[in-house]
């Protein structure tokens, strides 16, 4: 599997029986974009696309692309909910903030790959990734 473009991701939505619309143009090329999960809100205010669009339909576009596995959700609760590609091939290890929901992600050496070949071998499970989300205050709100 290659890396995920945003028109391979749109046939993907096709086979799956969404519609190409605009906003899922807009949202896929965000995602495609961004390492850094995304909340509805970040949408709006990087695409005037989004801006445009009614943040229900929205909601309901996320997790229609939730629900055929393009996306996946990260994050505390609906309001502070984040996106990501569900993309297998990008590793991804998560910090959350506990106070406002922020998601960022986290660059740092992968020290648990380790743990992948251990996971593999007692469970017999193939093409294993996995994702990590640290949960915390982050600095802006420990100032508060
Ligand atoms: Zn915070
Ligand atoms: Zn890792």
């Amino acid at each position: 599997m290659s890396v995920r473009t945003p028109d391979a991701l749109i046939s993907t939505c096709r086979e799956n029986g969404l519609r190409a619309t605009k906003s899922l143009r807009a949202i896929l090329d965000l995602l495609c974009e961004n390492d850094a999960p995304l909340s509805i809100q970040q949408c709006a205010e990087q695409s005037t696309e989004l801006a445009a669009a009614d943040t229900v339909t929205l909601y309901r576009l996320f997790e229609r692309l939730e629900g055929v596995g393009i996306v996946r959700r990260i994050g505390l609760h609906e309001r502070a909910a984040h996106y990501v590609l569900a993309d297998a091939l990008r590793h991804r290890h998560f910090v959350c903030c506990t106070r406002c929901g922020k998601v960022e992600p986290l660059d740092h050496h992968c020290t648990i790959g380790h743990l992948e070949e251990h996971v593999a071998e007692d469970s017999g499970y193939t093409n294993l990734y996995h994702e990590l989300v640290f949960y915390g205050v982050c600095p802006a709100c420990g100032r508060n």
